[in-house]
């Protein structure tokens, strides 16, 4: 039941600092997406004090996960990681005197998820297929606006 994160406001007076070193299973990231795969685990660094008001968070962390090219659909494996997020929490948000940082990591690390993710470096093999049918969507799309504007300035002069 006890959250491998919490963290005791009590340990932390008269100016003590948490260390914390720690490898969490990428359970409690809680990704629904269904593409993509955590099997690495999430180490976290970083400490925990109090000044007079707040505790502070200071952690830095770092995974890996999988997740399929754009283009191709490949699996590649990519780094996630965020480094020296803080979070000041005011005390007297704490009435428990124990405070829970895993919201905290959790958001923190997939703010940095990426939305897309391509395979070779961002140079997917299979780009070169695709490449002429994507160039005449954008073509479509983004030239709209601007036919019809040269079609009006036209009219008129
Ligand atoms: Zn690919």
């Amino acid at each position: 039941m006890s959250s491998p994160f919490l963290i005791w406001i009590d340990r932390l007076k008269n100016g003590q600092t948490q260390t914390i070193h720690e490898s969490f299973s990428p359970v409690f990231l809680d990704i629904q997406e269904e593409e993509l795969k955590m099997d690495f685990p999430v180490l976290v660094v970083g400490e925990a004090y109090l000044t007079e008001s707040e505790l502070i968070l200071h952690l830095s962390a770092s995974t890996k996960l999988k997740m399929p090219c754009a283009i191709c659909n490949e699996m590649i494996e990519i780094d996630l990681s965020v480094k020296e997020c803080y979070n000041a929490v005011p005390i007297n948000e704490i009435p428990s005197g124990i405070y829970d940082y895993k919201d905290f990591l959790r958001e923190s690390l997939l703010i940095e998820l990426p939305q897309y993710v391509e395979c070779n470096q961002g140079n997917c093999p299979e780009r070169l297929i695709i490449a002429p049918f994507m160039h005449e969507k954008q073509k479509e799309t983004s030239n709209f606006p601007f036919s019809n504007l040269g079609d009006s300035n036209g009219s008129t002069t």
